[in-house]
């Protein structure tokens, strides 16, 4: 088999492990970098280890590529760059820088006219103090960096708890949103090609506990006019962003049905997961066709009418048994389980349901 293409992977997880798999029958040979010798993604493509402060470690890693990609937008702006500077990285430094940053992001989202929750900056205890009387009766608290999985985060409801939370989450540049008592929450996974081609797969709807991804649903239960908003709005970010690959954008559906951005994740996500098995292209094909500047395939449901259910697993070991048996499909990770950790995923298809 020729190599027509190399895709490096920054982060070797279980995104960069399916993006790998789904590369594969693409003829795309995958390498991935990770400080990780166990990274899971190893199973599957070649694995470089290294710090990501390694920058000449990274450009070495990065150099032989056709394009390279991210797994994690966490990926540290210097180890981005020094990718950046011998292979065309895609979908980008900006997408990070954004995302990075819960205030830049959610102001990103207004100069796209994407509505938000209320939010205002806080850089000191007065701001804190203030909080409330600028976002209104109830907020959450929100480190501008670093958070993830509801990590980093207070719900206050006086001016005394935002006080508390200035102090508890560090005295860190924070931003305080509104309070937002949604029905439920949903998210949009698109995918740009360079040439400006955009794609959506059908709206998720996501339920979490303890502030991780637990099951999908898709496609939503939605109206008409939510489906048109949430794709205009994943259409303009990525418009805005001139991005190439997935991108997924998180919204709340407020008690009257209006759509508003959480956040949005520069990479493919696991509320996509589904895709894999339900979507004629998955999220991680359409992710490396996009990178590669191939042409993106259809984001359609595999059967029209039919519902995916995605569900994840998180700490134990995989149930594979049971949920093999019940008809499911499942991807174990391979991961060493430990409380709190995604392991591994099953997606099964509801005809009827
Ligand atoms: P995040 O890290 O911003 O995705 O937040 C993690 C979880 O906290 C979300 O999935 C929501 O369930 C909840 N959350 C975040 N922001 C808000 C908000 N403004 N109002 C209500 N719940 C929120």
């Amino acid at each position: 088999m020729s190599a027509r293409f190399k895709l490096a992977i920054l982060g070797g997880g279980q995104l960069a492990r399916m993006l790998a798999l789904a590369a594969a029958p693409l003829g795309v040979r995958t390498k991935c970098y990770d400080p990780s010798p166990n990274a899971c993604a190893g199973d599957v493509c070649s694995l470089t280890v290294g710090t990501w402060d390694d920058a000449d470690a990274i450009r070495s890693f990065a150099d032989d590529a056709d394009a390279v990609t991210y797994e994690f937008e966490s990926v540290r702006l210097s180890a981005a760059e020094a990718a950046a500077s011998v292979a065309p990285l895609r979908p980008g430094i900006e997408p990070l820088r954004v995302s990075q940053e819960r205030l830049l992001e959610k102001q990103f989202f207004t100069a796209c006219e994407i509505p938000t929750p209320a939010y205002a900056p806080i850089d000191s205890r007065d701001d804190a103090a203030r909080a409330l009387e600028a976002v209104g009766a109830q907020a959450v608290i929100k480190t501008r960096r670093d958070g993830y999985d509801g990590k980093g985060q207070r719900v206050v409801a006086s001016k005394d708890d935002a006080v508390a939370a200035w102090d508890e989450l560090g005295r860190v540049p924070m931003i305080a949103e509104a309070f937002v008592e949604f029905r439920r929450e949903l998210s949009v996974v698109a995918v740009r090609s360079e040439a400006g081609d955009v794609r959506t797969w059908p709206l998720c709807e996501n339920t979490h506990e303890a502030g991780m991804l637990r099951r999908t649903v898709a496609p939503a239960t939605a109206t008409g006019e939510q489906h048109r908003l949430a794709l205009s709005f994943a259409q303009r970010l990525l418009s805005k962003l001139e991005y190439g690959g997935v991108l997924t954008l998180e919204l709340f559906e407020t008690a009257s049905g209006d759509l508003l951005a959480n956040e949005f994740a520069p990479r493919v996500h696991n509320s996509g997961h589904w895709t894999i098995e339900a979507a004629k292209t998955s999220q991680f094909a359409n992710h490396v066709r996009a990178v590669l500047g191939m042409p993106l395939g259809s984001c359609d449901m595999m059967m029209p009418g039919a519902r995916a259910e995605m569900v994840n697993v998180i700490g134990d070991a995989v149930p594979a048994a049971d949920l093999l048996a019940d008809g499911w499909s499942v991807h174990d990770y391979t991961k060493e389980p430990r409380p709190g950790r995604k392991v591994g995923h099953a997606t099964r298809l509801v005809i009827g349901g």
